[in-house]
């Protein structure tokens, strides 16, 4: 299993395969994607030895995540080689949603077990204001679906102040009768977002007290959930979540490693650098790859510095996933 010096396991990898996005989230890509690099993007040969030697290094959770994950035509392959690697229980994926509708049951046959989505806001005019699309009916739609097949469904919004601070009790509603869990992440800055970020960031501390005061309980985490804290209530069928990177000891429970789409181990989301794995995906056996990780997690740190505003090489989400 894969440890850091810390005592943190890592048995979850976040798997960029793409940096390419068709939204422009004002928080992450408000001019659409620009080509800042070259796009030679892991291909699924390399994805395959990734996940072999994550494997066989104790992970058994992998979210396929982007840019916009589902923007390539091999996902459901990538999907199924995650799903028949020995070792790997759980095939996530994070997607904007947009072709949710159209793919979501050839994902699942594929060995998809669990969705997040991105709805930022339940109102189509404030949603297209935001991802700069037209999408919302078309991605509800989807989510029925992918509900209605069975597997795990979150969606994820994150909390702005001028977009959607004030729409918990839609969000509530929601999940009255939905079993999803709708989670509200505070915003991150990036390097690119400053100033978005200083106009929209809210704190979910006050979030969490005002869930407490109307009766939700929150879930008691297993010792090796990642940071996200859970809520339930005996009136709603779905759970509210709450990631507040901000918050205190969020790091103390990291659980997760990233590769970006062109190969780099990110240690952080808000690493300096990625380190480059490619050199490692030659070999026939996953060896070289087993003993890279090993010992590039040495340099994982105790926390990211967020907080003092230093976000690292991250200029935004797409590059990584999230
Ligand atoms: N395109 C997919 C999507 O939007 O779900 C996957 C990639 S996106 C970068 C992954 C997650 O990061 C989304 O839930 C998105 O809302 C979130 N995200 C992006 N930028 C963020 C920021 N600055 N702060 C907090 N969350 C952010
Ligand atoms: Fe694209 Fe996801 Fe970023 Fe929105 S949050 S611009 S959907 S990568």
């Amino acid at each position: 299993m894969l440890e850091d010096k810390f005592g943190r396991r890592f048995h979850y990898l976040r798997l960029s395969i793409t940096d390419v996005c068709n939204f422009k989230c004002d928080y992450c890509l408000p001019d659409g994607y620009q080509c800042e690099s070259e796009r030679d993007f892991l291909s699924v040969s390399e994805i395959k030895r990734i996940v072999n030697g994550f494997a066989a290094l104790g992970t058994s959770k992998i979210r396929i995540t982007g840019g916009e994950p589902s923007l390539r035509k091999d996902l459901p392959e990538i999907i199924r080689l995650c799903a028949d690697t020995q070792g790997i229980a759980k095939v996530a994926i994070t997607t904007n949603g947009f072709k949710l509708d159209q793919h979501i049951s050839t994902w699942v046959d594929a060995g998809l077990t669990a969705l997040n989505v991105s709805i930022d806001s339940f109102d189509p005019r404030m949603f297209e204001r935001i991802t700069g699309h037209d999408k919302l009916d078309v991605i509800l739609s989807g989510i029925e679906q992918a509900v209605s097949l069975g597997i795990e469904v979150k969606v994820n919004a994150v909390l702005m102040r001028q977009y959607n601070a004030n729409d918990l009790s839609q969000f509530l509603q929601w999940v009255k009768d939905k079993p999803v869990t709708f989670r509200l992440i505070e915003l991150m800055q990036t390097g690119d977002n400053l100033s978005f970020f200083n106009q929209n960031h809210v704190a979910g501390e006050p979030i969490k007290q005002q869930l407490l005061a109307q009766g939700w309980t929150q879930v008691v985490k297993d010792k090796a959930a990642g940071p996200a804290q859970e809520f339930f209530h005996p009136d709603f069928v779905g759970k509210i979540g709450l990631i507040m990177p901000y918050g205190k000891d969020f790091c103390a429970s990291c659980n997760r490693l990233r590769i970006s789409a062109l190969g780099k181990l990110h240690l952080c989301l808000f690493a300096d650098q990625g380190l480059d794995i490619r050199p490692f995906l030659d070999a026939s056996s996953s060896e070289s790859l087993v003993a890279a990780l090993t010992s590039m997690l040495t340099n994982k740190e105790a926390t990211h510095w967020l907080d003092k505003g230093y976000t690292g090489g991250t200029k935004h989400l797409a590059m990584l996933g999230g």
